[in-house]
């Protein structure tokens, strides 16, 4: 499968916060067990009640799309073949006040708009440098 951004776009480097959302190959949040709420990017501490004892959330991964924009100048010149593309801000169905970014992978980028149905959907790539099976989300359009 060839990578959204094209295989000149870095990849994500894993640490044990971010492992799961990167791998799992489901829309997998960071929770926080004491006061139960739902915050992405996972960081080391909840952001509602400062506790450190913090685990995971499933999202069902269907949302809607509440920004995009079009980027039209490559920022690598790997990217040059890559542009136009649309960068959008998914609002989660399940997760009140979290925003995930990402591409939408079955539209064309001007055919993105505000208030599409979007689910997600995971870009395999494997990390040779680092022996990993990287699943990373992103989203694809649906009617309705
Ligand atoms: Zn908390």
């Amino acid at each position: 499968m060839t990578r959204v951004l094209g295989d000149a776009w870095p990849l994500p480097g894993l640490d044990d916060r971010n492992r799961a959302f990167f791998t799992a190959g489901v829309l997998m949040l960071q929770q926080c067990k004491r006061c139960q709420h739902v915050q992405h990017p996972p960081e080391d501490v909840c952001e509602a009640c400062q506790s450190f004892d913090l685990g995971g959330f499933e999202s069902a991964g269907a949302g809607r799309v509440e920004s995009v924009i079009v980027v039209h100048h490559p920022l690598h010149p790997g990217m040059a073949d890559i542009v136009p593309y649309a960068v959008v801000a998914v609002a989660l169905d399940d997760v009140p006040g979290v925003l995930l970014t990402g591409n939408v992978t079955n539209r064309a980028p001007d055919a993105v708009a505000i208030g599409d149905r979007v689910e997600v959907t995971f870009e395999e790539v494997v990390d040779t440098a680092n022996n990993v099976t990287l699943k990373i989300p992103q989203w694809q359009a649906v009617d309705g």
